[in-house]
């Protein structure tokens, strides 16, 4: 894949679409302009998917209903009333609720405060709120609901213009709501109410005339889906070179729904088949003994290689592994590694699953990088701008994860990527290496894996094919 661009922003589609609906909906404008002409993608993006009507919603509407209504009330009357249950009956009528979002830098203490709430009662909040949920995991951008009881004692201080925080609540992801609420003896209690998700198959299929995203897209399977379906046959095809019209495609695959029918979020590809130069290319998703995911093909061999060649999205080769003229110690010098010429910033990905063995300057390397795979293979990254946030010595890391990004730090003349494979410890040229393919099912683990395949076989045949996602609700 070279158009870098478009699977950039193809993967920020895919990261976008798994955040939760609030973080959403803030960055649905800004996603719309970036992806004019996506209709399918901003038709899901813009659709907010409301949650169930769950206790907490039906109480959240009642309450809108009640401040609507806001008869006059004694301030001494309210007093006695529970605390903890807020209906239309026992909540007095000018609970106030404010919707707030963490910012960038943000604690949830000073939002909390920002809110109209005093430091002893967030204090309190928060402290109920770490026994379930750890608050320094709050990003930016995420929604919070704060239930205010003006009438409470020590609520509405017209002098602090502070208010008296009955509730906290948020939504960490689609299926979790946090509820954090005062009960009747005055403490916060915190509670995590799960919201049961339904997974249904989709079936999407064409004939690739242009591109294989643009075919899928029409063909309304949703963008971070097809991202999806591109890295799993990312080893086996250039979708560059290989991809001509009249080739095929069909995918099965799987989307959550809530208990309202809404979308909530997608699951995984079960099944896809490419046809690419008359061959046909078909992948299934496989759960391995220990637990490993892979998709393998009808033989159940899986296509992913041990080690990818080039870590890099849309870079040049600049420079081979062999002997040359350094560009700066001027004398002939051994070239241990191959250069990748990429513009400063250039996200590298980690080459196999593995385990960061040294993240940290390392002389003329300048900022570096390696990555233990197994007992047998390494790979090194040099001359980096930064690494990834995280990314650190001990950390695991994924296949095609973003580690780092393209620098000229150290001994070097501009922005490039220095990769090294090391065999048993060697630098060895990654051009000329023969790369272990994959996995191969056996035995026990093949004849299983055979009748798996042929269940999603019939699952494939049994599932209608989908026009657009929103008509499959
Ligand atoms: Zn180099």
């Amino acid at each position: 894949m070279h158009n870098v661009g478009w699977l950039e922003s193809l993967k920020g589609m895919a990261a976008f679409a798994s955040r939760p609906p609030s973080t959403r909906r803030n960055v649905a404008a800004v996603f719309l302009a970036l992806s004019a002409g996506c209709a399918i993608a901003a038709a899901i993006v813009v659709h907010q998917p409301e949650p169930p009507t769950t206790p907490a919603n039906a109480r959240h509407e009642t309450l809108q209903a009640a401040k609507m209504a806001a008869p006059s009330h004694a301030p001494g009357q309210s007093l006695a009333l529970p605390l903890t249950r807020i209906s239309v009956e026992a909540a007095p009528p000018t609970i106030i609720e404010r919707n707030v979002e963490i910012a960038r830098g943000d604690t949830l203490m000073a939002v909390m405060l920002r809110s109209g709430s005093d430091r002893a009662t967030a204090h309190a909040a928060i402290t109920a709120l770490a026994k379930s949920y750890n608050p320094r995991r709050l990003r930016p951008g995420q929604g919070l609901t704060l239930l205010f009881d003006p009438r409470m004692p020590g609520g509405a201080d017209a002098e602090s213009k502070r208010l008296a925080l009955i509730q906290l609540a948020f939504a960490p992801n689609v299926e979790r709501e946090i509820q954090v609420s005062l009960n009747d003896s005055g403490r916060f209690i915190s509670k995590t109410i799960y919201k049961p998700l339904e997974v249904r198959l989709h079936r999407a299929e064409g004939a690739i005339d242009d591109s294989l995203y643009l075919t899928a897209k029409r063909a309304g399977m949703p963008a971070p889906m097809i991202v999806e379906l591109i890295r799993i046959y990312s080893f086996d095809v250039d979708f560059q070179r290989d991809i001509q019209p009249g080739d095929h495609f069909e995918v099965l695959f799987e989307a959550y729904y809530d208990e309202a029918g809404e979308l909530a979020k997608y699951g995984d590809i079960q099944y896809a088949k490419l046809r690419v130069r008359k061959t046909d290319l078909p992948l299934y998703r496989f759960a391995m003994k220990g637990g490993e995911i892979d998709y393998f093909n009808n033989k159940g061999h899986s296509v992913r290689k041990a080690l990818m060649k080039t870590p890099i999205d849309g870079a040049r080769l600049t420079s081979r592994f062999g002997r040359r003229k350094h560009p700066i110690l001027g004398y002939r010098k051994m070239h241990r590694g191959i250069d990748f010429g990429a513009p400063k910033g250039t996200p590298i990905m980690a080459a196999g699953n593995g385990v960061v063995e040294i993240a940290a300057w390392n002389g003329g390397y300048g900022r570096y990088l390696r990555i233990r795979h197994n007992g047998r293979y390494k790979t090194a990254y040099a001359h980096l701008s930064k690494f990834r946030r995280g990314i650190k010595r001990g950390k695991r890391v994924k296949q095609g994860q973003i580690v780092a990004y393209v620098g000229t730090t150290g001994r070097s003349t501009g922005p490039h990527l220095h990769y090294e494979i090391l065999v048993n410890n060697k630098r060895i040229n990654p051009l000329r290496l023969k790369l272990p393919t994959g996995k191969k099912l056996k035995g026990r683990e093949l004849a299983r894996f055979q009748d798996i395949r042929g269940v999603t076989a019939q699952k494939f045949a049994a599932t209608p094919a989908m026009t657009r996602l929103a008509e499959s609700r």
